[in-house]
């Protein structure tokens, strides 16, 4: 069955008929634009061979376009009212399963063992803008096998996980991301594509995981939390910023003297450092 969701009519339509009343708490925003979902779809580039893995189908609009692609699908929706629906929407589709869960609760890694033999798997969403970061981040650094994350997220947190240094949103979340995988913004989306209208821009981001991380640190968790320091306190410099981590605790002759060895001049602000630089002033760090 072609996906015939996806425009104001047919979503209106099955609003009415279950009286389904939106949920500003879990981010229902759905998406009403079928131009929108052929990009999503062609950039997370789906094949008949793909198990996907999408959060938060709400009406299932999304849910049938990956289903025509994909071999199977298994959609995770948080929200007890749209499981009618969705078991409607769906009723044609064999290769989905829905689970009525919360996605931050669900065990990943083994739906990736059940259904795609434990092999980097597909995930694909329009995400609930207020859990983006969690999500994101749980499905890096849990031990889930994942192939791409291909999601519609705020246009601010598409620009922060994709730029580099010398740009006033890099922070720790490009970083982290970039550690992972390699961004690329699909297309920005409107407001209007949209039921009921978001107050802020979109963008659909493809997250292509790195099968090596691109750079070498002996201490991962160590590296973040020199991260987090250094944009804590965004206008003092790198040494200050490490100095007053609660979440470290070298000494001030130790910051010094690893800034120094790593070639930095002494007044330098941790948003100039690139991930390399990170890594290299992390392994500075090490015990010797
Ligand atoms: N995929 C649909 C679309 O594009 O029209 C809906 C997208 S809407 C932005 C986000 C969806 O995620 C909603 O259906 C919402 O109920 C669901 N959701 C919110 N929090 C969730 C959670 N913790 N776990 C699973 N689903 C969640």
């Amino acid at each position: 069955t072609a996906p015939y969701l996806g425009n104001p009519k047919r979503t209106i339509e099955v609003l009415q008929k279950y009286d389904f009343v939106f949920q500003k708490k879990f981010g229902q925003n759905f998406l009403i634009d079928t131009h929108v979902l052929d990009k999503i779809i062609s950039a997370a580039e789906i094949t008949k061979e793909d198990f996907v893995l999408e959060i938060g189908p709400g009406i299932g609009t999304m849910t049938q376009y990956l289903a025509c692609a994909a071999r199977e699908v298994v959609a995770v929706e948080i929200d007890k009212a749209l499981i009618p629906i969705l078991e409607d929407t769906l009723q044609d589709y064999s290769n989905v399963t829905v689970l009525n869960e919360d996605i931050l609760k669900v065990d990943i890694k083994k739906l990736a063992d059940e259904h795609n033999n434990g092999k980097p798997i597909k995930v694909v969403a329009n995400l609930p803008y207020y859990i983006t970061t969690p999500i994101i981040m749980g499905l890096f650094e849990g031990d889930v096998p994942i192939e791409s994350i291909t999601v519609m997220v705020q246009k601010e947190v598409a620009d922060r996980m994709q730029v580099g240094p010398g740009t006033k949103e890099y922070g720790a979340l490009s970083l982290a991301v970039q550690y992972y995988a390699e961004p690329y913004i699909v297309a920005n989306v409107p407001p209007n594509c949209f039921m009921p209208r978001p107050k802020v821009g979109s963008a659909v981001i493809r997250l292509t995981k790195h099968a090596e991380p691109p750079v070498e640190v002996f201490d991962t968790k160590l590296m973040f939390r020199i991260i987090r320091a250094s944009f804590n306190q965004r206008r003092k410099t790198l040494a200050n910023g490490l100095n007053n981590s609660p979440e470290l605790s070298f000494g001030k002759e130790e910051i010094q003297r690893a800034i120094k060895a790593c070639g930095f001049p002494e007044g330098i602000r941790g948003e100039a450092l690139t991930l390399e630089e990170f890594a290299a002033l992390t392994n500075e760090f090490k015990s010797k």
